[in-house]
């Protein structure tokens, strides 16, 4: 199977959310169109949990959105349901409806439980992206296997079926995997810009996809570039 996991923020326009951690909706249509003229599939990160990579000649795109943020919970679903596609929204459950603190001064509005229950019964998938947002290779196991589980627990108390876990910052440690697969979870996420190879599922890379990566900019990024990589 030929997979390729895109990872987003947020997703508005520039005059209201910037263009830090931003892709505005027009863009992320280009992208999912670009995706359907070259006949992939999409897929969602659960989906790596029940091994589809028997699927030896399909192609298939993941398009993943950190963090919830109110305006990629809002435009991100209807841009991808026009082309028959959903995506994952990993929310950090203690700040669902409140901001995302640890951006600081560029603090955003994230989604609300009302709002994540929606698109999950669109098809979308929402997933664990810690309880508090921390670096999780800064703390211990014990502390990181809490992450894990404090998030499922709440997400699983307002009626999310959560399946796949997130990496804040991209930032992990071996203790990472080791506490989020004994969290009962068997898929994870981390950042790795190349398409997706034979790494183990709870550690699959992603492409971060930023504010002015049209089409081409993204072939360079998903095909090119991890190639140049490889040769050096
Ligand atoms: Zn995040």
């Amino acid at each position: 199977m030929k997979a390729v996991i895109l990872c987003y923020h947020k997703v508005g326009i520039e005059s209201e959310e910037g263009r830090w951690l931003n892709c505005s909706p027009e863009n992320l249509m280009s992208h999912a169109n670009f995706f359907v003229r070259r006949n992939f599939n999409y897929f969602l990160p659960k989906d790596f949990a029940h091994s589809i990579t028997s699927e030896r000649n399909s192609k298939r795109v993941c398009f993943t959105f950190d963090d919830a943020y109110v305006s990629a919970v809002q435009n991100a679903p209807p841009v991808l349901e026009s082309v028959g596609f959903r995506g994952c929204f990993y929310a950090v459950p203690s700040l669902v409806g409140m901001s995302s603190l640890w951006d600081g001064e560029r603090a955003r509005p994230l989604a609300t439980w009302a709002e994540l229950l929606r698109i999950q019964s669109a098809g979308h998938e929402v997933g664990n992206h810690t309880f508090t947002h921390p670096k999780m290779s800064q703390l211990d196991y014990d502390e990181q296997l809490r992450e894990w589980q404090l998030a499922n627990e709440m997400l699983r108390d307002n009626g999310i079926e959560v399946q796949s876990g997130c990496f804040p910052y991209g930032d992990w440690c071996h203790d990472t995997l080791k506490s989020l697969r004994n969290s009962g979870i068997p898929v994870g996420l981390q950042l790795g810009k190349r398409p997706v190879g034979d790494e183990p599922t709870v550690c699959l890379p992603r492409v971060i996809v930023s504010f002015s990566d049209r089409v081409p900019k993204l072939i360079y990024k998903i095909w090119v570039r991890p190639k140049l990589r490889r040769k050096q």
